[in-house]
């Protein structure tokens, strides 16, 4: 029973199927409700999938994982006010970005794939943007499209009808990572863009000195994420689907103090309630905390 929800995959990069065993599975999925439960958007449980390496590309990712369409299906159900509660801190990261993207290119149409509650797009038409979002969890485009009227489209991107070469730019914050074929993905990404329009990704970058301090205690190695980037693997993609690397730096990202505790119960259940108390109690819960623990933006150009 158990094995119908997994299937083996080749390489998203090279196409090999030849890997080596980087951590091995600590438990595998049985039901459609755990599933559900693993793919919020803000989905934190640590990785207990098995990870391998290509040995022909370096790709690390998840193999055997579940099966595409239970994954999609898993991130189109449910809600997920926790993931909503931090809209001011991401607020403050999209308008950095926002900042750092015009250095390169002037406002004009983007589009913005794996948009959440569309916090990216507000910021975005403020700046003078003309945005696009998609996002597969009905809630989360609901909540976006009453909080900032902007123009979010529920489903991914193969469900949309948009004219090719039509966005000057495409974004994918924290998105890349959790798409099952991130080739698939770019390719079709790719088609949207202008010639010499950019893509902007931001990722947890796994050769980062955090990332191998950490181990598998890196704070980003969760079942949510199926592909563990490097700044080479990622180079790499990104030259198989036409773009060429323009910019490549740490993402900062800000989140309040309270949900930092609160995101820290994966790592250490008795910190995290410490810490939720005392930010509690000192009101500092609501304070925003400009933090990096391995994330990297890369802004590519269009060939
Ligand atoms: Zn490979």
């Amino acid at each position: 029973m158990t094995q119908d929800f997994y299937e083996t995959v080749a390489c998203a990069i090279c196409g090999s199927r030849e890997y080596k065993v980087v951590y091995p599975a600590t438990r595998k999925v049985v039901s459609q409700d755990q599933i559900i439960a693993m793919f919020k958007s803000s989905g934190d449980e640590p990785l207990t999938e098995q990870m391998v390496q290509c040995t022909q590309c370096g790709l690390l990712y998840v193999n055997p994982r579940l099966k595409a369409s239970l994954i999609i299906g898993g991130y189109s159900a449910g809600d997920d006010a926790k993931f909503v509660s931090q809209e001011e801190g991401r607020m403050r990261t999209f308008v950095r970005c926002l900042r750092e993207i015009e250095w390169y290119c002037p406002p004009g149409k983007v589009l913005d794939i794996g948009t959440a509650g569309g916090t990216f797009l507000a910021a975005a038409q403020r700046r003078g943007w003309i945005p696009v979002g998609i996002e597969p969890n009905k809630w989360l485009c609901d909540w976006g499209k009453r909080r900032y009227g902007v123009d979010i489209r529920q489903g991914t991107l193969d469900q949309q009808h948009f004219t090719p070469g039509s966005f000057d730019v495409v974004t994918l914050w924290d998105v890349l990572e959790h798409v099952p074929d991130p080739t698939k993905t770019l390719t079709d990404v790719a088609a949207m863009v202008k010639p010499g329009g950019h893509l902007v990704v931001n990722y947890p970058d796994m050769g980062s000195w955090i990332a191998r301090l950490m181990g598998k205690r890196w704070v980003f190695v969760l079942n949510v994420h199926l592909y563990y980037f490097t700044q080479q693997t990622m180079k790499k993609l990104l030259d198989k689907v036409g773009f060429d690397v323009v910019r490549v730096k740490p993402h900062l990202q800000t989140l309040s103090l309270g949900y930092l505790c609160f995101r820290m119960h994966a790592y250490n259940r008795f910190l995290s309630k410490i810490g939720q108390t005392v930010t509690k109690y000192t009101m500092t819960e609501n304070l925003q905390i400009p933090y990096w623990v391995g994330q990297t933006f890369v802004m590519a150009r269009k060939r």
